[in-house]
């Protein structure tokens, strides 16, 4: 069999990019094709006009040892020094981010007050005795103090590990003690949908069980009073009162590590990725760059990621400031105080570029349109997601009732482990496709392959693999070099597996499937989950799907599909009847959902992907596995209840 995975979905619609974007966009023709040609001189090209070494890389790829490879391993840099000592001279005056806090105060900062702070910071750290390569975790909301908090750490060379401050205290306590972090940096609470998040409370809960911590660093942000542990705990602006605002950037080698950062928890245990100093930046600017065509003059950016996540990391904190963004930042929920919260941002600040995740994309056109259009969205030029397929039909909801229809969209493939963005349109070069991510970027090798590891011509699916190595690729997982082979190297030797699934189509657009872990067989035949659910939202009835293989005595598995509707539309056995028809009309009989239960919410990460792998134990009547990682438990319970009634028809 030449192929692994159905390729069933036909989308036909493409986009050329405007001659007007064409004529002014930073990706030139030929970028690709250059790459191709010589891609370790195209790196290595990219390292050194956009990176300030201290001592310029002779080096380029040094893959004497793989999996484990190094990049520019004889360069010298400071990576907060690219971001923001560099700027000063001529920039210092240049807005960093605009931040906006969500009960509706804000705070603007130059990169000269940046700076500053950082330095503060870095000065503060050192007094606690802090040196190059300790390791320090961060657990915070989305303040400015947390990039402050992550670039005095790379100021110094001290590895941090950002805990997302939506975690649970488990979580942080086990990343904490995976990492053996000698100083947690936190804030007495966070705001989020008006309410306190109680982190520093939280903390103290985790710091029960790991006593190698010496230090907590506590931002006062909410101000609703929190217990101080003598001599472990200070404030952080007793902590930098005093300190002097400057601070000499310690000169490391771009194979030092710059931090730790865990997966988000979609499949299993998470993984500590390592990440280092020049491949990884050498990636990141070059990406973000060319991917959001970044003018540093004139463009708005804003990611609304959060910094926890691998998104922050590379395109809020290192990517952005590298290349002399300024950059919005909002601390809070997409609907406080209301459900236009976002587009009044953009409104005010007259954002240019936007990247966010399907997820959130899917929630908006669940809310409705309403907010959206009472905004004058008309400063955008450029939008992107990233984080899941994205359905063709929330795409072309983003491009148009986000981007005005005018705005080129980047969907944007990667993961915590690539660093930086693999699989991307060049906005003014790559006609995009909705659904699709398009082609590898520039310097990145990719391939479609069977089980046996041979290439699927194209029209086909099966896995996506890496073939090769790329700057910013994870260096290993912390503490485990074993797992990190297992893990992406074992699969298909000598290329690097994802997870994930993935079609390309005959011009070898690349249409990325899901995990492949979450693959249905249905009769003998391999679908992907996201096919199915992209055919039922492509119906105008519905907002969200997912679907999974439910054990079936007849085919093997059979589909079971949780649908989450449009606005007020009611879910009935009429529009059941009907969707289970337009499945089968847009996809073909095989794919038709066996079951389908309307539900108001999916359950998902708390990085907002959706958890296939429970409503699989709820079409299988199993004994639910650990929640602990949803965003939104209860959910679960409520479509149990659905499902256990829910006939099959
Ligand atoms: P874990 O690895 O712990 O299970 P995770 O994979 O969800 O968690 P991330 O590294 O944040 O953690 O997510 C990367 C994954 O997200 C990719 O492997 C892919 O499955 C999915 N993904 C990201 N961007 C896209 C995209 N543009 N299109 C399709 N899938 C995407
Ligand atoms: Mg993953």
């Amino acid at each position: 069999m030449s192929q692994a995975l159905e390729n069933l979905l036909s989308e036909e619609r493409k986009f050329e990019p405007s001659p007007e974007f064409v004529a002014q966009a930073n990706a030139r023709p030929g970028i690709h094709e250059e790459a191709e040609a010589d891609y370790l001189g195209f790196w290595q090209k990219q390292a050194l006009s956009r990176i300030t070494w201290h001592t310029a890389p002779t080096q380029v790829l040094d893959d004497s040892n793989p999996p484990f490879f190094k990049w520019f391993a004889d360069g010298e840099l400071n990576v907060s020094y690219n971001c923001l000592d560099r700027h000063l001279p001529d920039h210092g005056d240049q807005v960093a981010y605009h931040w906006v806090g969500e009960p509706g105060d804000t705070r603007t900062l130059t990169y000269q007050e940046l700076h500053s702070e950082v330095c503060r910071f870095a000065n503060g750290l050192k007094s606690l005795g802090l040196g190059k390569g300790d390791r320090v975790a961060i657990y915070m909301g989305m303040v400015p103090e947390l990039p402050v908090a992550m670039l005095a750490c790379a100021r110094l060379g001290l590895v941090h590990s950002v805990v997302f401050g939506g975690f649970s205290s488990d979580a942080l306590s086990s990343r904490i003690l995976d990492a053996a972090a000698r100083v947690v940096i936190t804030q007495d609470g966070a705001w989020r949908g008006g309410n306190v998040v109680p982190l520093k409370a939280n903390a103290d809960i985790a710091l029960k069980g790991t006593p190698g911590v010496e230090h907590v660093i506590v931002l006062r942000r909410t101000d609703h009073g929190v217990d101080m542990t003598e001599d472990r705990d200070i404030w952080w602006h007793d902590l930098v009162e005093g300190q002097g605002t400057e601070s000499e950037p310690v000169i490391l080698n771009a194979e030092d590590p710059l931090y730790i950062l865990y997966t988000s928890g979609t499949t299993g245990r998470p993984k500590g990725i390592v990440h280092t100093q020049g491949g990884y930046l050498t990636a990141i600017v070059t990406t973000h760059d060319y991917v959001f065509d970044l003018k540093p003059d004139t463009d708005v950016y804003w990611c609304g990621a959060d910094i926890g996540w691998v998104t922050g990391h590379s395109y809020i904190v290192y990517g952005p400031l590298s290349n002399r963004t300024t950059s919005v930042m909002y601390e809070g929920a997409p609907n406080f105080p209301d459900f236009d919260r976002l587009w009044q941002i953009i409104e005010d600040h007259k954002v240019t570029i936007f990247y966010t995740a399907p997820t959130a994309i899917r929630t908006f056109m669940k809310w409705g349109d309403q907010h959206v259009t009472k905004h004058d969205l008309s400063s955008l030029r450029l939008i992107g997601t990233v984080g899941e397929p994205i359905n063709p039909e929330a795409w072309i909801w983003y491009q148009q009732t986000i981007g005005g229809g005018a705005c080129p969209v980047v969907d944007t493939w990667w993961q915590t482990e690539t660093g930086a963005i693999m699989i991307t349109p060049l906005p003014g070069i790559t006609p995009t496709k909705p659904g699709s991510a398009t082609i590898p970027f520039p310097g990145i090798f990719a391939d479609v392959v069977d089980e046996e590891g041979n290439s699927v011509p194209l029209g086909g699916g099966g896995y996506l693999v890496l073939t090769r190595p790329w700057p910013a690729l994870a260096r290993t997982i912390y503490g485990d070099d074993q797992r990190f082979v297992d893990t992406y190297w074992s699969r298909f030797p000598e290329r690097y597996f994802p997870g994930d699934g993935a079609k390309r189509d005959e011009e070898g657009y690349y249409w990325l499937l899901g995990r492949v872990d979450d693959i249905m067989l249905v009769s003998g035949h391999n679908i992907s989950t996201t096919e199915v659910e992209s055919a039922l939202v492509s119906h105008v009835s519905v907002a969200e799907a997912a679907v999974v293989g439910r054990r079936d005595e007849l085919t093997g598995q059979a589909i079971a599909a949780f649908v989450t509707l449009r606005g007020d539309v009611v879910g009935d056995a009429n529009l059941l009847a009907e969707l289970r028809d337009h499945v089968a009309h847009t996809l073909g009989p095989i794919a038709k959902p066996k079951s389908i239960v309307f539900t108001d919410d999916l359950p998902k990460t708390r990085s907002g992907k959706i958890m296939r792998r429970l409503l699989q134990d709820i079409s299988e009547n199993r004994h639910l596995g650990d929640v602990t990682t949803l965003a939104n438990e209860a959910v679960v319970t409520e479509i149990a209840a659905k499902a256990s009634t829910a006939d099959d028809n």
